[in-house]
């Protein structure tokens, strides 16, 4: 493969890039409910109020969800920010089960707090730390996400001098905006920049649309001819052996 203009930077998505995302938000999903459930519940018989039905069986999971769905139509422009729809569900719902609206916006905020710590125990592939590292020395790194991990309450956040929540910008990926953020505050133009992401609509395409080249997170895809500029991998741990093959520098 001929090599071409040599690379000054590195985006990283992080969700199901540098790590397996799906268990630990089951785990946060579920856990934090539960939380709110039984400690409201505890906080209500202290106030000699009756927990029955407790929070969880007036509103069961699955109405959340519904709640944050019915929220994002109607306020389109937070609709990628999960933080902000969580806790605006939960204050809504908790008024609903009866809280006054201080206490409904106390135990929401509780909860979120409950959320963003489950939530930040991601355990990044093994792989990711020493790759990091590596790639590091040579390279300018940053992270662009468009869930609610902020990558700075991570050992691995060290790696990234600059670290986009696309969400909160209001942005989301596949919005251009949070590459253009990321570039700009790297110095890196995007032709000298790759773009590393899982989801091909979210990553791929807005990356591929500025001129990033871009490698595809997408295991069990036997080797499928790929647009130009775009490099299928199985794993993060291959992105060394590509850039090698683009004849880009590999730190040792
Ligand atoms: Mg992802």
């Amino acid at each position: 493969m001929a090599a071409s203009l040599p690379l000054q930077a590195i985006t990283f998505d992080l969700d199901d890039t540098l790590w397996d995302n799906h268990g630990v938000m089951v785990a946060t999903e579920t856990g934090h409910y539960a939380w709110l459930d039984r400690e409201l519940a505890a906080w209500r018989l202290t106030r000699g109020e009756t927990a029955s039905p407790t929070f969880a069986e007036r509103f069961p999971l699955a109405s959340f969800e519904q709640r944050r769905r019915s929220l994002a139509r109607a306020h389109p422009l937070r609709r990628g920010d999960f933080t902000w729809l969580r806790e605006r569900a939960l204050t809504q719902m908790l008024g609903e089960y009866g809280l006054d609206p201080a206490a409904a916006e106390r135990w929401a905020r509780a909860a979120m707090a409950q959320f963003m710590a489950l939530r930040h125990r991601v355990e990044p592939h093994p792989e990711a730390e020493p790759l990091l590292t590596q790639l590091g020395r040579h390279y300018r790194l940053a992270s662009i996400t468009n869930g609610n991990v902020d990558v700075s309450r991570l050992a691995l956040g060290r790696h990234f001098p600059v670290a986009i929540a696309a969400g909160e910008m209001l942005a989301p990926k596949p919005d251009p905006r949070p590459f253009l953020a990321a570039l700009a505050r790297l110095g890196a133009s995007p032709a000298r920049s790759l773009h590393v992401g899982d989801s091909w609509r979210e990553d791929v395409e807005p990356a591929r649309r500025l001129g990033m080249r871009v490698a595809w997170i997408s295991p069990h895809l036997d080797d499928l001819p790929m647009p130009p500029g775009i490099h299928r991998l199985d794993h993060v741990r291959e992105l060394p052996a590509l850039l090698r093959r683009l004849g880009q520098p590999v730190p040792g």
